[in-house]
Formats: C-alpha cells, structure tokens, sequence
C-alpha cells in the first residue's frame, strides 16, 4: 500500500476548444497553474479518440482509436508525476451513436469536440511513477 495525506488546493473548471488534444490541452493547465497533484474530472464529446486496454498476459496495451463523435459519459483521471513530468492518468467512458459504451485508458490522439473539465488540485507534490515489473506498469513508487 501507498498513501498520502494531502492539503485541498484550488479547483479549477474550464473548457477546451474544438479540435484541441484532451491530454495537451489538460498537461497545458496543469504546468500553467504548476498543479502538482490532484484529480481531473470531465465531460463532453469526442470527434476521434484513442484508448488502450491492458493486457496482463503480455503486460501490452491494447490500443483501439476511433474516428467517430462519441460522449464522453465520464472521464477521470489523477495527477503525479512520470519521468520528471507532471503526468495526467486518465480513463473514460465514451457512448457511441448506438448507444453502447467504450472505455479505457485514454491515450494522446483524442480530439475534443466540446469539453468541459474540473482539476481539483493538492498542496504539495503527488507520487512518482515508476516501472513495475510485477504487473508491467508504471505505478506509484512514493
Ligand atoms: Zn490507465
């Protein structure tokens, strides 16, 4: 087990404009506002996204992107930090024109429609991520 206590910081709420990258545009804030820690929330539509599934029989992404509008029913996420960089981890759930649902790890390549988003930030600075060999990811190593 790994845990922290951390002081509330600011929240921030905000939108990204059509065609903006969701990770770019969330890294963006959170250097401008040098957010170290906290968690991400967000809402909106897609027009092209690409999400991974990991495999724990060969420890691999599997990566699926999709050239189609879709919702973002929920996207979460957290903040600390990966090879010296501030580094947002972030899931989510996407609903597509049938109704069914969609969801991952969200990877770069995913291009906002309309976005709105929360960053609930933390005093101090969050976890460093590291490389596990047990499960094959990069995990919090204090
Ligand atoms: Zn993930």
């Amino acid at each position: 087990m790994i845990l922290r206590e951390f002081k509330a910081g600011r929240i921030y709420q905000g939108s990204l404009g059509k065609g903006k990258e969701i990770i770019d545009g969330l890294a963006e804030v959170m250097r401008r506002h040098e957010i170290t820690a906290g968690t991400i929330s967000g809402l909106g539509a897609v027009s092209e996204a690409q999400i991974g599934y990991f495999n724990a029989q060969t420890k691999s992404y599997i990566k699926m992107v999709f050239h189609e509008h879709m919702e973002i029913v929920s996207l979460k996420g957290n903040i600390s930090f990966k090879d010296n960089e501030v580094f947002p981890h972030l899931h989510v759930v996407f609903s597509r024109k049938d109704f069914s649902m969609v969801g991952g790890h969200l990877f770069e390549g995913s291009k906002v429609y309309a976005f709105e988003f929360e960053i609930v930030s933390f005093e101090g600075k969050s976890f460093t991520r590291g490389f596990d060999k047990d499960t094959g990811l990069f995990l919090w190593k204090g």
